[in-house]
């Protein structure tokens, strides 16, 4: 099973916008850009909205049905560990092995040197086509790398024959996710990550590794995007350098997981895969969601109703939604708008507040943040809320469609730098 050389993930928490998704990448298809549709869902968006890995698939069975999309696409069980993994293993084809947890725990010391030694031939000053300056590798910063990954590495790898046990090796894709840290991994680091990968025999398709500063949940990319750029860069030339040199599958690519929206590096993300010729994965999950409250609150009056609702009781319950994601949202509580100023909005106000367009004033971000992760409110809703997603598919539809396309795979695939 072959990974096609762009994807994209598009995590829809409530199952419902599968068709408007498909919707964005078939547009793409008729401007002559072939994009794989990859419908994402980790075990705690599951746990938290009540559904099942089988209901991701027959969402995507379902929207490539109505729409005759005779292309591939994947079910990707989203940052999953071996906790979890077994839940998703019938209905995946594509498993995001999430790690992170494991980086930093130092890892055996005969193992670490038996990788040291093993390695031992890019000791010297290191030269990578697409890197400007050569990379001086010492036995010291080998050994440091290997004492800090290799324990994750080798966690990716029992959780790959896992799966590859029940499913058998060959029959879905395999993604290793680096990217909820505290650190950014170095191109450095990542070589010898994929050195390790390949020695431990996991035929990585894509790598989510952390990249340089903030990515915050549904808002834009905060920190320096020269250095985002340089880092993308030369994360490129290593991948390719690494497939060659490790033997690892051919279409390995890069992940980004997005947390939602990150518009200022997709220039140059765009830029990047020009010049190296590389294939992508984007992972979103949330940005749809937002939508589908966008939708509703142009649906007034009753789908207005409910979008204020879920903000009133997001504010309500703000430390507990919060909690969770503390690392990734960055909220200015003083910000955030008055429960009765909220009530007086008409649904442009709604949309406008909330709709990720920063050219506009009345947008949000601490609002856009607040509301991305207050998800479970809709979920406590239950069907209030989905019977209100059908009522206004059409105007929800819409919008899920038009951010996909116009806000993420135009940029990021079809704009020429
Ligand atoms: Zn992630």
């Amino acid at each position: 099973m072959i990974l096609e050389k762009y994807s994209f993930g598009i995590g829809d928490r409530f199952c419902h916008q599968g068709k408007a998704q498909l919707a964005a990448i078939m547009k793409a298809k008729e401007q002559g850009l072939n994009i794989t549709p990859v419908w994402n869902k980790s075990n705690r968006e599951h746990t938290i909205i009540g559904t099942k890995p089988a209901d991701t698939r027959k969402e995507a069975l379902d929207a490539v049905k109505a729409l005759h999309w005779d292309g591939p696409y994947y079910v990707d069980a989203d940052h999953i560990g071996m906790g979890n993994v077994d839940r998703f293993i019938e209905s995946s084809d594509f498993f995001t092995l999430d790690v992170a947890d494991f980086i930093g725990r130092p890892a055996d010391k005969a193992d670490v040197d038996y990788f040291v030694k093993k390695h031992s031939k890019f000791i010297g000053p290191l030269a990578i086509d697409g890197i400007e300056s050569t990379i001086e590798i010492t036995e010291e910063r080998i050994s440091v790398i290997a004492d800090k990954f290799l324990l994750a590495v080798r966690q990716a790898g029992e959780i790959y024959r896992h799966i590859a046990e029940a499913k058998g090796a060959g029959s879905f894709i395999t993604e290793v996710s680096m990217d909820e840290t505290d650190q950014p991994q170095t191109p450095v680091e990542m070589l010898f990550i994929l050195a390790a990968i390949a020695d431990e025999g996991i035929p990585a398709q894509t790598i989510a590794p952390k990249f340089t500063g903030r990515f915050n949940k549904g808002v834009d990319y905060v920190g320096n995007v020269s250095a985002f750029a340089k880092e993308f860069e030369e994360d490129l030339a290593v991948v390719a350098f690494a497939t060659k040199e490790f033997g690892l599958p051919g279409d390995l690519k890069l992940s980004i997981h997005s947390g939602s929206d990150k518009f200022s590096i997709y220039h140059p993300i765009a830029k990047a895969l020009k010049k190296f010729d590389a294939g992508l994965h984007v992972k979103t999950a949330g940005t749809t969601w937002l939508e589908e409250l966008i939708g509703l609150a142009m649906a007034a009056p009753d789908g207005l109703t409910i979008a204020k609702e879920v903000y009133a009781k997001a504010l309500d319950r703000f430390g507990e939604l919060c909690g969770p994601y503390a690392t990734v949202i960055d909220i200015d509580t003083a910000e955030l708008p008055t429960i009765d100023q909220v009530q007086a909005w008409d649904g442009m106000s709604f949309a406008s507040a909330l709709r990720h367009d920063q050219s506009c004033e009345q947008y949000n971000p601490h609002l856009r943040q607040l509301l991305h992760v207050g998800y479970k409110i809709a979920a406590q809703m239950g069907t209030r809320f989905t019977n209100a997603l059908k009522k206004h598919e059409d105007i929800i539809a819409q919008n899920v469609a038009e951010n996909i396309y116009q806000r993420h795979i135009k940029p990021v695939f079809m704009e020429g730098p």
